[in-house]
């Protein structure tokens, strides 16, 4: 597991043996085999992804980048295992997530997958803080641990004043911010995230950023990330480029 935790912000501690154990062990987090999606509209089919095959190391800071419309969304929904794609095999901390029910594959997105929608995808009815909260409830996290971790969470984001209002109350910015909360608050051990700076103003962009790195440096997180971000290209371990479908490295 990786550190989303109060620790990581006051101190870097890896709390038991066998966790160092799986990171040794195993170091890739993320492996895709000939995956393929072709999509069906209107008659006709498009070829959104020709093959993609990829590795991401355990702990690294990994980004996707390429032009609009290559498919970098596409190939990130497949290997949050939100997307099933048309052809090709998706391997997740060493289980293949393309031959999970659809019962473990939800079970397992909820143990280790953090996912920032480019779109936030919060719930309009829930508060900034509810919908932090809900996610921890379905962990099974008590109560009063979830209100612990939700203030600071978003306290980390820099929205601990803006806990009771709701998304239409709150900045695109604060949104996505909100969203990034959410995402961390089940300590997974992958981040994925689509442009999770992109409606964000420089300061807060920066606070992400370094959020992002802390969880991979400090916490010993994987995260992939899809940016058009100068600056996080400058802190990434490893970039991808994405053209038309296909990987250009
Ligand atoms: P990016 O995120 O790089 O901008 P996307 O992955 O969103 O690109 O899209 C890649 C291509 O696949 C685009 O041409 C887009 O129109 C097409 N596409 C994406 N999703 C669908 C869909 N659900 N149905 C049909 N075409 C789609
Ligand atoms: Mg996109």
């Amino acid at each position: 597991m990786c550190l989303v935790s109060k620790n990581l912000f006051l101190k870097n501690k890896v709390t038991t043996a066998s966790v160092i154990k799986k990171v040794e062990v195993k170091t890739v987090a993320i492996t895709a085999q000939k995956v393929a999606m072709t999509f069906a509209s209107g008659g006709q089919s498009y070829q959104a992804l020709k093959g993609i095959n990829l590795e991401v190391q355990r702990g690294d800071l990994q980004l996707l980048m390429g032009p609009s419309g290559s498919g970098k969304t596409t190939l990130l929904t497949i290997l949050a295992g939100l997307l099933t794609p048309s052809a090709g095999k998706v391997f997740l901390l060493g289980e293949e997530i393309s031959a999970m029910s659809r019962a473990d594959l939800a079970q397992f997105r909820l143990e280790n997958i953090g996912f920032i929608f480019q779109s936030f995808n919060l719930f309009p009815a829930l508060t900034a803080a509810e919908n932090i909260q809900l996610s921890l409830k379905l962990k099974g996290i008590k109560k009063r641990i979830a209100r612990e971790k939700t203030h600071w969470l978003l306290e980390e984001v820099g929205l601990a004043d803006k806990a009771k209002l709701l998304p239409k109350q709150l900045s695109g910015g604060q949104q996505q911010r909100v969203a990034i909360a959410r995402a961390l608050a089940g300590n997974p051990q992958l981040i994925m995230a689509d442009e999770p700076t992109a409606a964000l103003d420089s300061q807060n962009g920066h606070s992400v950023i370094e959020l992002l790195r802390r969880l991979t440096k400090e916490g010993g997180c994987t995260v992939l990330t899809v940016t058009h971000d100068p600056r996080i290209v400058d802190i990434a371990d490893r970039v991808f480029y994405l053209e038309d479908g296909m990987l250009k490295n």
